[in-house]
């Protein structure tokens, strides 16, 4: 196979100029495939429809009618205001669009549109749309020859098209909504607009058609088992379907593809990763991690057990590790990588962890300190801001390989870091570092094992689709005895009462931090109001407590002191924009008051209430908000304190399009069809599908995978590129 005729510029198909086509290409829309995968974004039955007659004052109405009068309205007060009258086979109806006259250069006399909105009474019954469609238009008073896309009567070409009769002329712009027939709305562009759409994919959808039949790429047994439909049929049941019922199943399908050629980019990715360099196969002897097993004071939780498995597998393996090991703060993920770094020291290697931080890196050195003394194990840290000597004492040591640990920043992957023998490699915070750095630290022969860490745990099929290239280890419970921090959520009158607990607790010796949300299109004014608030503390409320300030414009160095203090117990209450560090422990901060907390997502804040349930103390967030009794992100958050569970509920109330935003770094790659609430469940078959593909044929060369090789190239070629499968 050579060509793949869906790959024609859109400029060849019927009814499109190369006019046409600038316009379309502007809206991504290059080629004929990309025309057939310009789905329509709403579906409307015929049977949901109003007769005009019907619309009463009140309700919340979808009209279709033919625009009869038009004209730009001003008033008084300046407002112009753009009407039209439409009118069907039971009468007619004005619909309204005040402060919008421009639309009288879009809309003629004759246009047939799909209107939703409210129906109001003034002077007389009229609709202000929140939606319109132009669905059809007469061009230069003739009829259209082309019928309009989407109606397809329920029940065939002899289904009676509904109760009234049209008069000739009107039948010919376009048949009456009848029940059973769907209308559909694209995406539309003010240089295309819905009617033109309407009619180019009216004009070229069967020969589309036509030629998605020869780019089905899942083979029907795979399809079947999955309950999907073929490919031509997916997509005319998208572009017109019989049934609203039909539309579902439909676009299901089209979500499997696109989640099976993402798993494809992955895998391939993943076999690059995996099997380009050879890897090392650790050999356990035991004496370590024996040793730092028989030191704890306490007993692995079961979910610890479980993943150590999992890595210790990977591990011994000779092909080398490329894992993503997610759990709450606090879930125990250092120890279970300090687990495994001593499982490479005993085969003989060094093992590096890195952070995106230098307080983060020095907290990490010192407690791996403590958990190893005594143990026949060296440690060494390395970050940015070493003196010099200090620095080349440590390049030396991790050189000879007589530092067998290595906790560091991006120092680590610095120019002139040489490691004797680097068997591990681990990235805490991984969200916080970028695809290339990530895999800086592991480019080297034979390849270190990888084990990336998160602390903000997504659902497993969303952390499947995102990190598809990595396997996935969970720790889902806490440590036992380890109490959750109460939540509480108050209105700003509350913030009193909320106040005088924080003074309470700095009183008893604990420490409290004082969040502010920093968005950066108001930095300035965000920065004065916390400001302004520490200053009214200072004076008033925490008048006598030593508290700090620290936000953005705050300069590094001072930041980090400020910081430090904090940790050391110097400063008692921190007020902080959200630049508070990621994963720094404080043991003594064990309140945490967020204002404006409507302004974080939900992951965000329940990242910042892990900062202070760290101590023995138990500890207190309290969210102050103007939307405290509404907000359903905020009622979920004082829920529950289980990240999967504020991840899952997050991708419920915000969709997926954040979580793959969020690592902008080059896992983020959008879906535009299947959607991770209602698709989950195809992300695990795509998946498995995939790595069998790649598994068999690395390079997808065998003749059954070339169509696969094609189609994921159209659709992920600059992600191949970035990471070097393309
Ligand atoms: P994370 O890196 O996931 O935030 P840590 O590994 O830093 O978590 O563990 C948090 C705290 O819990 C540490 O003080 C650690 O020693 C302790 N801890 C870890 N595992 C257990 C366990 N199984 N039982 C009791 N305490 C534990
Ligand atoms: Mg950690």
């Amino acid at each position: 196979m050579t060509f793949l005729e869906l790959d024609k510029p859109v400029q060849f198909l019927k009814g499109v100029g190369p006019r046409r086509a600038e316009s379309l290409a502007r809206m991504g829309i290059l080629t004929a495939r990309d025309l057939l995968y310009h789905l329509p974004r709403r579906y409307d039955d015929a049977s949901t429809i109003t007769p005009l007659a019907s619309a009463e004052v009140g309700m919340e109405v979808t009209v279709v009618g033919e625009i009869g009068s038009k004209g730009v309205i001003p008033t008084r007060r300046g407002l112009r205001i753009f009407q039209v009258v439409i009118r069907d086979d039971t009468g007619a109806l004005t619909c309204s669009w005040p402060g919008q006259p421009w639309l009288d250069r879009e809309l003629r006399v004759g246009d047939r549109i799909l209107v939703t909105g409210p129906v109001r009474s003034f002077q007389g019954r009229q609709i202000q749309p929140r939606e319109h469609a132009l669905l059809d238009r007469r061009s230069s008073g003739r009829p259209d020859r082309v019928p309009p896309a989407p109606s397809h009567p329920r029940g065939g070409p002899d289904h009676p098209r509904g109760r009234t009769s049209h008069p000739p002329d009107r039948q010919a712009v376009a048949p009456n909504p009848a029940p059973g027939t769907i209308f559909v709305t694209y995406p539309a562009s003010k240089e295309v607009p819905q009617w033109v759409l309407r009619r180019i994919l009216a004009q070229n959808l069967e020969w589309l058609l036509r030629h998605a039949g020869k780019e089905d790429a899942i083979d029907p047994q795979e399809r079947r088992g999955l309950g999907l439909p073929r490919l031509d049929a997916a997509l005319a049941a998208l572009h017109r379907p019989c049934s609203i019922d039909d539309v579902a199943p439909a676009r299901r399908r089209l979500a499997y593809d696109e989640l099976l050629l993402l798993q494809l980019l992955h895998a391939r990715v993943r076999d690059h990763a995996i099997r380009e360099i050879p890897g090392i196969a650790m050999v356990r002897t035991n004496r370590l991690v024996r040793a730092l097993h028989d030191s704890l004071p306490f007993e692995l939780t079961g979910a610890q057990v479980r993943v150590l498995r999992e890595i210790y597998a990977d591990m011994a393996s000779p092909t080398r590790m490329n894992r993503l090991l997610q759990g709450d703060v606090g879930s125990g993920k250092t120890l279970v990588a300090l687990f495994a770094m001593l499982l490479a020291v005993e085969g003989g290697h060094q093992a590096a962890l890195m952070v995106p931080t230098s307080i983060l890196a020095e907290q990490h050195a010192a407690r791996i300190g403590e958990l190893l003394r005594g143990l026949p194990c060296e440690e060494e840290l390395l970050t940015g801001s070493a003196a010099p000597q200090r620095r080349r004492t440590a390049l030396g040591r991790i050189a000879s390989g007589d530092a067998q640990i290595v906790v560091g920043t991006h120092a680590l992957i610095q120019e002139g870091v040489e490691f004797d023998s680097l068997g591990l490699a681990v990235i805490d915070e991984q969200q916080r570092f970028g695809v290339r750095q990530r895999l800086a630290l592991g480019e080297r022969d034979p390849a270190p094992d990888i084990l990336a860490m998160s602390a903000t745990p997504i659902p497993r099929s969303l952390a499947m689709a995102i990190h598809g290239d990595l396997d996935i280890s969970q720790i889902d419970d806490l440590p036992p005895g380890r109490r959750p921090v109460a939540t509480w959520v108050r209105s700003p009158e509350e913030r009193e009462q909320v106040l005088d607990e924080v003074v309470r607790r700095l009183a008893r010796g604990e420490q409290a931090f004082i969040v502010y949300p920093l968005i950066e299109e108001s930095e300035k004014a965000e920065l004065l109001a916390a400001e302004a608030e520490f200053e009214r503390l200072r004076g008033g409320a925490l008048a006598g407590h030593k508290i700090a300030l620290v936000h953005g414009r705050v300069a590094a160095e001072d930041r980090e002191r400020i910081m430090r203090d904090f940790v050391a117990g110097k400063v008692r209450a921190l007020v902080a924009t959200t630049v508070i560090e990621v994963g720094v422990d404080v043991a003594g901060a064990t309140v945490m008051v967020i204002e404006n907390a409507e302004r974080f997502g939900l992951a965000q804040l329940h990242q910042l209430r892990g900062r202070v349930g760290r101590g023995e103390r138990g500890g207190l967030c309290v969210a102050i908000s103007e939307a405290a009794g509404r907000s359903r992100r905020l009622r979920a958050f004082a829920r529950t304190t289980d990240g999967f569970e504020i991840a899952a509920e997050d991708l419920r109330i915000r969709g997926q399009g954040d979580f793959f935003g969020a690592d902008q770094h080059g896992h983020g790659q959008r879906l535009r069809i299947a959607d991770l609430v209602t698709d989950s469940d195809l992300v695990g078959p795509a998946r498995a599908r995939a790595r069998a593909v790649v598994e068999a044929d690395p390079r997808l060369e065998r003749p059954e995978h070339q169509l696969l090789r094609r189609l994921m190239e159209r659709r992920y070629r600059d992600r191949a590129k970035l990471f070097g499968v393309g």
